[in-house]
């Protein structure tokens, strides 16, 4: 990863341009943890950018900031600039491309995101952001109410760092936290959720969801439910309990899967007619959050005489042949009817026997 990097700053600087890693890479890095991608900033301007690397789509411009895609790795590639009055506190009105690195840097949100490496691996640490990452402490560039006012999801993007890295916020930050909390109303749903989806998801996502009901965000987030989570084994699981599909954005089969979990909830998580009907995911994922065993779930799923319509050992064909029947909704009723028999251990799953059933009763 670093070797292609190492080439992609290359290239720019070699067309005379100034380029630097920045962000989430240099900071993971210095702390041993690996990145899926790298941002990187740069004196070029995105057209100046594509001339570099043809396979740049200015159409995917914004803000400044392009992707490049080598081998499968994401380069964010960010043109040094300056940010220029916000608005509705999340958006820079303008922003005005500029020559210099350290004015790029005081535009960022925290120091530990201010650390740079470049093309020879060499760190430049403008800001003391090594420092603050070494003692364990989130903070702002600069002054942190306006930083926090001029954005605030960087509300929510210092509880993320701090979740996850296990650092500390600065006493400022968490004066500036308390008193602009209520901005986060403003922000899309959207943006709010991608970080909130990275508390939850991290192995720290406790301590995560216990800074935010320190500062009383689950308010300003509409997360009335945050109280009750006591389980943070899978993200899912957390949304569920949560359940704000209507608000937060969801896929529809994340919003299909959060509806199931929540059915089952309140049904029994062990009996077989729900294990057959809801699968063994949402069952455990339901259980986790009741506190019942994965393994007493997935053995009792691995027990049940059928596991899906397909197992059964008659079809809809033998079924009408039988009764001499048309399709029709009958059928619903007798597959629930024999699928609940074989279920529960009153009907052996053997095509005579099933056919015997039918005859009798239908
Ligand atoms: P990760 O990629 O691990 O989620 P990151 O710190 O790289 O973390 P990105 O969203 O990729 O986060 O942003 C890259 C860099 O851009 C950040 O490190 C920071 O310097 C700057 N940045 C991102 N979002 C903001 C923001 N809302 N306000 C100020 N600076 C920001
Ligand atoms: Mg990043």
């Amino acid at each position: 990863m670093l070797n292609i990097a190492k080439q992609v700053l290359n290239m720019i600087n070699n067309n005379g341009y100034k380029a630097y890693i920045v962000g989430g890479f240099v900071r993971d890095y210095l702390l041993g943890i690996e990145s899926n991608d790298i941002d990187i900033t740069t004196s070029a301007t995105p057209k100046q950018l594509q001339e570099i690397f043809q396979d740049i789509d200015l159409a995917s411009e914004e803000y400044g900031s392009v992707t490049l895609m080598i081998h499968k790795i994401r380069f964010e590639i960010t043109t040094f600039r300056k940010e220029i009055q916000y608005i509705d506190n999340r958006r820079p009105l303008e922003i005005e491309y500029i020559d210099d690195l350290y004015q790029d840097l005081q535009r960022r949100d925290f120091t530990i995101n201010t650390i740079c490496m470049d093309k020879n691996l060499e760190i430049i640490d403008l800001l003391n952001g090594k420092r603050d990452l070494e003692q364990g402490i989130i903070k702002t560039v600069g002054d942190a109410n306006k930083k926090l006012r001029e954005d605030s999801l960087r509300i929510l993007r210092a509880i993320r760092f701090s979740t996850n890295l296990g650092f500390c916020l600065s006493n400022d930050i968490e004066l500036a936290i308390k008193e602009n909390k209520h901005l986060l109303r403003h922000l899309s749903y959207n943006r709010k959720k991608q970080e909130l989806d990275k508390i939850f998801a991290n192995k720290n996502a406790k301590q995560g969801i216990e800074l935010l009901l320190r500062f009383h965000l689950d308010r300003e987030l509409e997360l009335e439910r945050l109280t009750d989570i006591k389980n943070t084994d899978s993200l899912i699981s957390v949304w569920s309990i949560l359940n704000v599909i209507d608000i937060y954005p969801f896929n529809n089969s994340e919003k299909e899967l959060i509806t199931s979990i929540n059915r089952t909830l309140k049904l029994d998580n062990l009996d077989p007619r729900v294990l057959y009907d809801y699968g063994l995911y949402v069952n455990s994922v339901a259980g986790a959050i009741k506190g019942i065993d994965k393994k007493k779930i997935t053995e009792a799923y691995n027990n049940l005489k059928i596991h899906s319509k397909k197992e059964l050992e008659i079809t809809s064909e033998e079924i009408m042949e039988l009764l001499k029947k048309e399709p029709g909704e009958y059928l619903t009723e007798i597959y629930k009817d024999i699928e609940n028999k074989i279920l529960y251990g009153i009907l052996d799953n053997q095509n005579d026997v099933i056919k015997n059933y039918i005859l009798q009763e239908y």
